[in-house]
């Protein structure tokens, strides 16, 4: 078969790697324009406390509001920031932001310091700039606002991509009051050795495997795994990805009363959240 293919197939194979590898240039300067002319915006996505139905904080997500395309999400484009670097201003801009929508909501009385926390996530290569912990500290000073209401998401794969980097980072900005959260956890090379060592306040439960959980034990069985996990290690926990009634009340039964999901609210724009807080606050 690849005889018959021939120098026509290789050709080919040549050709389409040339046209992903153009239009990955393409979209590398369409993101360094969208970050120049501020096409990006952030979304926030309530998380809810099931117990209490308050609003406990907060994820924010990136957006890209496309001239001609609408507002693109981060599966199409975070790669690409990343691997070009362009992640470094952008994630600067999402700390700003970020502590610049908490400084707002804080300024409204909309949330109260002491029972909201927006979460924030990071990427590998930003975490990993020397400038980071200044970085955050900068984003934090600049709205004056309190640091206990930032929480930093990072993944288990920024953990071991140098262990003894992550757990200086995460000390200093720990007591300076910053938190953290372990973003999609049970999904990367989980060590539970490294994992006490971090001062790390919640694990997120993926929603790959929420998703499935009120029929599949194995999901189930890892959902009470990462709960006992958290538990021992004295963490919080919240579930991501719950979309319907069902999941819910399962989580609730394994003792997982915070989570986010489309159940609750998609992630939806400033404006939007504040009706959402606003809403709350009446009931
Ligand atoms: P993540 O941090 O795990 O965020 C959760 C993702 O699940 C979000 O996708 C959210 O919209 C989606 N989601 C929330 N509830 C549900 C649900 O009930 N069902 C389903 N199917 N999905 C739900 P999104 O916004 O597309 O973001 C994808 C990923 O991109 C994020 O995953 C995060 O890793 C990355 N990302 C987003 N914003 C930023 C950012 O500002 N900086 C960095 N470094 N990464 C970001
Ligand atoms: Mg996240
Ligand atoms: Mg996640
Ligand atoms: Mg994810």
């Amino acid at each position: 078969r690849v005889k018959e293919l021939g120098r026509n197939g290789i050709a080919f194979f040549e050709q389409s790697m040339q046209v992903a590898a153009s239009e990955r240039l393409a979209i590398e300067s369409e993101l360094r324009r969208a970050l120049l002319k501020k096409q990006f915006v952030l979304h926030y996505q309530p998380q809810i406390n099931h117990r209490t139905q308050a609003i406990e904080g907060a994820e924010a997500l990136l957006r890209w509001q496309h001239p001609h395309k609408g507002t693109i999400g981060p599966a199409a484009f975070m790669d690409v920031l990343e691997e070009s670097g362009l992640i470094l201003p952008a994630g600067k801009w999402v700390l700003l932001s970020a502590c610049s929508f908490l400084s707002r909501l804080l300024q409204a009385n909309a949330i109260d310091a002491n029972c909201f926390s927006l979460s924030v996530n990071i990427s590998p290569r930003q975490f990993r700039q020397a400038s980071f912990v200044d970085d955050v500290l900068h984003a934090i000073a600049t709205y004056a606002i309190p640091p206990q209401c930032i929480k930093l998401e990072i993944t288990e794969g920024i953990v071991i991509q140098d262990v003894a980097d992550t757990i200086d980072k995460m000390n200093v900005l720990r007591e300076r009051g910053v938190h953290f959260a372990i973003d999609d956890f049970g999904t990367g090379y989980s060590s539970l050795s490294y994992l006490k060592q971090l001062p790390v306040d919640v694990l997120k439960i993926d929603q790959s495997f929420v998703r499935d959980c009120t029929h599949n034990p194995n999901d189930a069985e890892i959902i009470r795994a990462i709960i006992a996990i958290a538990s021992s290690l004295r963490m919080d926990f919240i579930a991501e990805g719950v979309e319907t009634s069902e999941q819910l009340a399962f989580l609730h039964e394994l003792g997982c009363d915070h989570y986010q999901g489309y159940l609750f609210s998609p992630p939806v724009d400033e404006h939007a959240f504040c009706l959402l807080l606003n809403s709350r606050q009446h009931d």
